[in-house]
């Protein structure tokens, strides 16, 4: 089966006070689909102005909706959930249109991922007890947990919508108020989605700004009137955001980049089984679906024992990947999300061939025929080489893999952690000592162990390193969108 585009309007707005409002210069960017590099739509080039009048709902909706019952944010929380899950095929396809995607990504994880945050955090506040204790006879100590007031959001174009889904329901519910800003490539299932939630919350309390970084999200990341600024992003904006804050003292917390390890010991050949083929595939599959994930397993260690009878499975598995039209079914690798990444990830095929890297699958962009010849795609690539090679270093964020063998145990751990970077990493082994002494030993935040790339909403996120702080998922996210009150009552 093959989807088509989807329909849009000319122009969208931003949605401040819980209304579509244009930008107040008048000026928009075009939005286009790297599928077919087709537009798709115009959106608001916001400044400071236009951040400003969103910042002023915000601050007028804090305090009532601060107030408000926990079992009442939770409610709206399901509501939005149950009407993502409605009209769950448009937003796979705004997503796929938007991103370059996968539709069977976009269907089967992205969009029920995204829906599953609204849930679970619906959830997580309402089973919460709170405490007290007794400092003697006369004095009771009780703390309780009160929203921050106003959260600036930030967030890139990898995962849209699962993205915003990661940042908005802890903080709302919570009792924050938020402006969110999406990613300039990837504005559209944002609008979607406040098109479809318009009337949930009262005005004010949830506003998308659309625009460029340094013009919309650095007023609102540098704003006094917000009280405190998450991002997702890369590591370098990262560091440009932690400077706008510290002027106010704003606490971030910050999901930044990653070049992850994926290791593989000789025990994963030791029988021709499924367990075997799991490997094969996570060796793969987790790394192709445009590489543009943030903990893409883009760095492939394999001990030297299994090295080449495990490489020619995992070349011939990449080999037999289907690259092609997002919208059909049976794509498994779409396009690059914009023209800027497909010329990165072109530039660094050729750093990593003049590094000396040798090319063992793909290697180059896909041409590809009809109305894709004009999208932006990657052959599924595998580079062997070293890992001092920038190539092993540095996030490329497409569908390239470095690959490098180990000796043994330690060496596995040091080029692991031989990385700026702390966000995922794999280990797969049958070995017992292995399976968890190996894991411990990498600095990062996310070990998969004999899987790859899982991410529940019960289980925290987050980096080491340049990969940030902070966490996202997990009921522990609550506290990150609140301060503690300690009332010391005499009676
Ligand atoms: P990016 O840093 O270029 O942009 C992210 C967001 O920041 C966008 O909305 C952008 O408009 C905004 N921005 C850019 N410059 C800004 C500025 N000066 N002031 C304020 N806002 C600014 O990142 P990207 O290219 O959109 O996304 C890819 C990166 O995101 C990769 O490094 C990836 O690893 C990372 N990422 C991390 C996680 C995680 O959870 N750790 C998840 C997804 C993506």
């Amino acid at each position: 089966m093959i989807y088509s585009k989807p329909k849009f309007k000319e122009k969208y707005s931003n949605f401040i006070n819980g209304k579509f409002v244009p930008p107040i210069g008048g000026e928009y960017f075009e939005n286009t689909s790297p599928i077919d590099n087709s537009l798709i739509a115009k959106y608001p080039r916001s400044q400071k102005e236009d951040v400003e009048l969103a910042l002023d709902a915000a601050n007028a909706a804090k305090e009532a909706w601060g107030n408000t019952s926990a079992t009442e944010r939770s409610t709206l929380l399901y509501k939005v959930a149950d009407i993502i899950e409605e009209h769950l095929e448009e937003f796979a396809l705004v997503e796929t249109c938007d991103n370059g995607k996968p539709i069977r990504e976009t269907l089967n994880a992205d969009i029920p991922l995204a829906i599953d945050h609204w849930r679970y955090f619906a959830a997580c506040i309402r089973s919460e007890e709170g405490s007290a204790s007794e400092l003697d006879a006369n004095t009771l100590s009780m703390n309780i947990k009160e929203p921050l007031g106003v959260i600036a959001q930030i967030i890139p174009w990898n995962f849209p919508l699962l993205m915003l889904s990661w940042k908005l329901p802890p903080a709302l519910v919570t009792g924050n108020c938020v402006i969110l800003k999406p990613a300039e490539q990837t504005p559209s299932s944002a609008t979607l989605l406040m098109e479809k939630i318009a009337d949930v919350f009262p005005p004010g309390v949830v506003n998308i700004i659309h625009g460029f970084g340094p013009e919309a999200g650095k007023p609102l990341a540098s704003s006094s009137r917000v009280d405190k600024v998450a991002f997702t992003g890369e590591t370098t904006t990262g560091q440009l955001i932690m400077q706008y804050a510290s002027k106010n003292l704003n606490p971030v917390t910050m999901e930044l980049g990653g070049k992850s390890p994926n290791v593989f010991f000789n025990s994963v050949m030791d029988e021709d089984d499924a367990f075997l083929d799991k490997a094969i595939e996570g060796a793969v599959l987790f790394a192709f679906n445009q590489g543009e994930v943030c903990t893409c397993p883009s760095r492939l260690l394999v001990q030297e024992g299994i090295y080449d009878a495990f490489m020619e499975r995992v070349i011939a598995r990449t080999n037999a990947i289907i690259q092609g039209n997002p919208y059909d079914v049976n794509t498994m690798l779409g396009a690059q999300a914009s023209n800027d990444q497909y010329e990165k990830i072109q530039a660094y095929l050729k750093i990593g061939k003049e590094e000396g890297a040798k090319v063992l699958a793909g290697g180059e962009a896909n041409k590809l025929s009809g109305n894709l010849a004009e999208g932006f795609y990657i052959k599924p690539t595998i580079l062997e080489g070293h890992n001092k090679m920038r190539v092993f270093q540095e996030e490329i964020f497409g569908p390239v893999v470095c690959v490098t063998k180990f000796k043994d145990e330690a060496e596995a751990i040091a080029i692991a952690n031989d990385t700026l970077y702390g966000l995922g990493a794999g280990v797969w082994t049958r070995d017992a000592h292995q399976l968890y002494q190996i894991p411990r030993a990498i600095k990062a935040g996310r070990v998969w162990v004999n899987c790859y790339h899982a991410y529940p909403a019960h289980a925290p996120f987050g980096g080491y390193k340049k990969s940030g702080f902070g966490r996202e998922n997990h009921v522990m996210m609550l506290n990150y969108y609140r301060q503690t009150k300690n009332m010391l009552i005499s009676y």
